[in-house]
């Protein structure tokens, strides 16, 4: 643990010959992907995740056909938070072969969508200046990742590609503590300082069911960014605060957000962030998956701590001939004042399911769904048994006195995801 520096500075100085003059105007510009802004709505976003698009490497453009040759220069690389208001980039860039006609950065918050600005050229100061101004539209919170690059062109037609550096959006105005662990990074205010150490904690317990339910870890480290304090919560936002909303995961930020009330941190390390995490693994590694009692009953199997017993309640539903059906439909609601009922019910089908089968089970059917198999098919698959019979097995494990009522063969229902206010 330690306290973070105020405003990280980037100085480099790169020379990077063999460069190419293939890339015509600006259509490899435009080629990148321009994300949609991640938005105050409660995980998921409505963006699917582009978990596979690759960083643009120098080497990508130096292997392009045509170059004539060129030696550029870039110097004095700096990125600048102006936390909560943005950032912005500027450098020396030159090439040996003419004068720079225009020139851009691209970064990303972690692998995936990728951003850009247009950079100007200020002419007092020998610099090219690309700024991204926060907005209650795209607004993003304090400590995110910044990975960039800059990429020019010359009048000879040549164009550059930069390394990529990270960063962070830092937020100096307030006083940050920063933990980092093996499986996550943490950032807290006005919180206690043996917080941020929890969760790490966590995660690291967690560590193992992840990398065995998913197949491997996430390719980097997660953030948790914990706000103790409502109007540091409300300043990141920028004017388009939704009271009901307490936590926002979005796997294009590679972080969760989360404004932290009460004082049971326990549950904030073990449960909630575990939790959260295990959205973004479900977004990195299957892409959208609809909002349902299907994937918070996932996130809910990844929390080592529970606000209750989860599977006490679920049998004590069970118990009472109320246990609604899973594989027929939408299944139990994870909204509104029954919003535990997805959670918890769904918690106790992940739990049968990688109970019976092994936790590779969930690796396999999270797999299948990834390449296209409707949910209740790649259960079938997994298993070897039909919906009926997987749903049956499920209740009578469960202690259910009934039967599954036949289920009809729908197709798995669609979502839109809105507010939970009961859950995470
Ligand atoms: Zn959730």
């Amino acid at each position: 643990m330690r306290k973070v520096p105020s405003s990280p500075r980037v100085a480099l100085i790169l020379l990077v010959a063999a460069v190419v003059a293939a890339l015509s105007g600006g259509a490899a510009f435009q080629a990148l992907a321009q994300g949609s802004a991640p938005t105050q709505t409660p995980y998921p976003t409505q963006t699917p995740y582009p978990t596979s698009t690759p960083y643009p490497t120098p080497t990508d453009e130096a292997e392009t056909a045509g170059a004539t040759g060129a030696e550029w220069t870039l110097a004095d690389d700096e990125f600048t938070s102006l936390y909560p208001a943005g950032f912005r980039f500027s450098a020396q860039i030159a090439s040996s072969a003419g004068d720079v006609t225009r020139a851009r950065v691209v970064w990303s918050h972690a692998p995936g969508t990728q951003r850009s600005r247009p950079a100007r050229y200020d002419a007092a100061a020998d610099r090219w200046v690309a700024s991204w101004e926060a907005s209650g539209g795209d607004a993003v919170p304090p400590w995110l990742g910044v990975i960039y690059t800059w990429q020019a062109t010359d009048t000879a037609g040549n164009s550059f590609l930069s390394e990529p550096v990270s960063v962070e959006y830092t937020d100096s105005t307030r006083e940050w503590t920063r933990t980092e662990g093996e499986e996550i990074i943490v950032f807290t205010e006005s919180l206690p300082e043996e917080v941020g150490q929890m969760v790490v904690d966590a995660m690291d317990q967690q560590r193992e069911l992840f990398r065995e339910a998913w197949g491997s870890l996430l390719s980097y480290k997660p953030r948790a960014i914990l706000f103790g304090d409502n109007e540091a919560w409300v300043e990141w936002q920028i004017g388009e605060v939704n009271p009901r909303v307490l936590g926002t995961t979005v796997s294009d930020w590679g972080a969760t957000v989360q404004r932290v009330s009460g004082n049971d941190y326990r549950d904030l390390a073990y449960g909630t962030v575990p939790h959260e995490v295990a959205h973004i693994y479900q977004d990195e590694f299957v892409g959208f998956l609809p909002v349902s009692w299907f994937n918070e009953g996932d996130a809910t199997f990844f929390e080592a701590n529970q606000q209750y017993d989860y599977l006490t309640r679920v049998r004590g539903i069970a118990a009472s001939g109320r246990l609604p059906t899973l594989l027929d439909g939408s299944g139990p609601s994870i909204r509104g004042i029954n919003a535990r009922d997805g959670y918890d019910i769904g918690y106790t089908f992940w739990l049968w399911l990688t109970d019976t089968y092994g936790v590779e089970a969930h690796r396999e059917v999270m797999q299948l769904i990834r390449g296209g198999v409707a949910r209740n098919a790649a259960l079938e698959q997994v298993t070897g048994l039909s919906a009926n019979e997987i749903e049956t097995r499920w209740r009578v494990w469960l202690g259910a006195s009934e039967v599954a009522p036949t289920l009809f063969p729908t197709p798995t229902m669609f979502t839109f995801p809105t507010v939970t206010p009961f859950g995470r």
